[in-house]
């Protein structure tokens, strides 16, 4: 059989840390082509003293020394800035693009290969359609046409490319993929559970992410780790409740999975999210969320403000906001000026059970 070519579609901090751990599945397991191409967005940074082009660069070096600098990847990973290039003989392409710049990338990509499967590592991109709330996996499968799978967990990419031990959560639902697609992203220090939920799945990744900027908040305010516990508590209530308003089907089981309460944990604690709202209650309202994220990120991008602006319309037109305090409290800071500290004046008794 041939082997199957393998393409990531993004290069920043995690596309880069995910194509280290693919890198050693595709030169280990023979169904893969060795070489695993990354598609590069390509942009001019300063390497030692001169303007270079970043692809060059990782090429010649092996280090995307904007987005991951200090990991040298495997020889056999070619950064391909032409996007049209990088995906035309790919038999499987992940997406690892901040969810903004999807729709624009599938666009201009052009042909790809019949028979071709996609992951989507991308936490963010809802949106509501008639009602329904469609995921970021939602528009990726409308515009490619084929089977498209999620693949999220506790994954904060600087731990994953330095090689620590993680775990991560695998949502596909045409069983005929799932065990190629075990095999791509598991290893030893990257373990791969499957499940049939992607909706459970992609929404943990998304939300989880606005609620790591109300623990940034707690930790701008310096409250300690029970007030923290308890936001990350009473998070994954409102997400619980929040996801199965729109998708009743999806099951307990996905909550405690890494995709579940494992993100969660370690976005809150280590995330950029978490950073950044935490300078955005420090420089009490004289700092806006561009400057801050230019500031601590370097070009990285927040995902939280934005899911964050997705769901506040979702919830005002479902009548959610009351069920939800602490998402709707955390809107409100962030974007509506409402003082940080009623992140600890959530009414009492609440939430319940989901
Ligand atoms: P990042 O935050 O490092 O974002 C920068 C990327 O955006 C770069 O690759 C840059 O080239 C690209 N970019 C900038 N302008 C662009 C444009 N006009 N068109 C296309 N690309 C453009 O990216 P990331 O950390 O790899 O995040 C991608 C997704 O992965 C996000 O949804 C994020 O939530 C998710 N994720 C991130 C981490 C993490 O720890 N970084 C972990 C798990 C999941
Ligand atoms: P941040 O985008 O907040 O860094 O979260 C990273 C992440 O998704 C870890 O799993």
């Amino acid at each position: 059989m041939a082997k199957k070519s393998v393409t990531v579609v993004g290069s920043g901090n995690w596309g880069m840390a995910i194509a280290t751990i693919i890198a050693g599945n595709t030169s280990r397991h023979p169904e893969f082509e060795d070489t695993l191409t990354v598609w590069m967005f390509e942009e001019e940074v300063q390497h030692k003293g001169v303007k270079r082009k970043l692809s060059e660069v990782f090429n010649e070096t092996k280090e995307n020394v904007k987005y991951l600098p200090g990991i040298t990847l495997p020889e056999h990973v070619k950064a391909e800035p032409d996007l049209k290039k990088a995906v035309m003989y790919a038999d499987v392409l992940i997406w690892v693009l901040p969810h903004q710049f999807v729709a624009r990338t599938v666009q201009n990509m052009g042909k790809i290969k019949e028979g071709c499967v996609s992951v989507s590592l991308i936490k963010g991109g809802l949106e509501l359609e008639g009602g329904k709330l469609g995921l970021c996996s939602d528009l990726l499968r409308k515009l490619l046409n084929h089977e498209v799978g999620v693949l999220m967990g506790a994954n904060v990419a600087n731990e994953v490319a330095a090689g620590e031990f993680c775990e991560a959560t695998l949502g596909i639902q045409d069983k005929k993929y799932q065990q190629m697609l075990v095999k791509l992203f598991d290893c030893r220090t990257f373990r791969v559970t499957a499940v049939d939920d992607i909706p459970g799945v992609e929404l943990c990744g998304a939300l989880k992410n606005v609620v790591a900027l109300g623990a940034g908040f707690c930790d701008g305010l310096e409250y300690g780790g029970n007030t923290k516990a308890a936001l990350i508590r009473i998070g994954l209530q409102e997400m619980k409740l929040f996801i199965r308003y729109f998708y009743p089907e999806v099951k307990d089981a996905t909550f405690l999975e890494s995709c579940g309460v494992a993100d969660l944990i370690t976005t809150c604690f280590g995330g950029r999210n978490r950073k950044c709202a935490e300078a955005f209650v420090k420089a009490k309202g004289a700092k806006g969320w561009d400057q801050i994220e230019k500031e601590l990120l370097g070009g990285q991008k927040l995902q939280g403000t934005l899911t964050a602006q997705e769901i506040w319309p979702v919830m005002q037109k479902h009548n959610l906001c009351d069920k939800l305090p602490l998402l709707t409290t955390i809107y409100q800071i962030a974007f509506e000026d409402r003082a940080p500290w009623s992140i600890v004046k959530l009414p009492s008794g609440m939430p319940h059970s989901a």
